[in-house]
């Protein structure tokens, strides 16, 4: 039987979630609301995550990033390298996107701050 124990990360509670799957169905115990049941299925069959990375400018100047959405957990090492390797933006601003769509998941990467070298 397939089982996952996770915590859940909707609110500071963090109750502990057991996942698992009987006759085709995902079931979740532990949780003290609904929030937490849809985020164990959520965990169990398909985890996404925001990506958070720093982009480096010629210059020296740093670029913090995120992506505007959550991706697949799984994708999370081609989001990374897909941000290091874009194009270096010209003149780069708060909220300005770095890359549209990434990996086609409809989902932008967005700058959050520029750190000044
Ligand atoms: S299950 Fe509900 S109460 Fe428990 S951590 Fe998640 S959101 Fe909070």
């Amino acid at each position: 039987m397939k089982k996952l124990e996770t915590i859940c990360i909707r609110c500071p509670i963090g109750c502990h979630l057991v996942v698992t799957e009987q006759n085709g169905e995902v079931v979740v115990t532990g949780n003290r609301c609904p929030r937490g049941a849809e985020y164990g299925k959520q965990e169990f069959t398909r985890p996404m995550r925001t990506v958070t990375t720093i982009y480096k400018m010629s210059n020296g100047d740093t670029l913090s990033v995120r992506t505007k959405g959550d991706i697949e957990k799984s994708k999370y090492w081609d989001v990374i390298k897909t941000i290091k390797s874009a194009p270096e933006p010209k003149n780069p601003q708060f909220g300005d996107v770095l890359v549209h769509n990434i990996l086609d998941s409809g989902v932008d990467v967005i700058i959050t701050a520029v750190n000044k070298n």
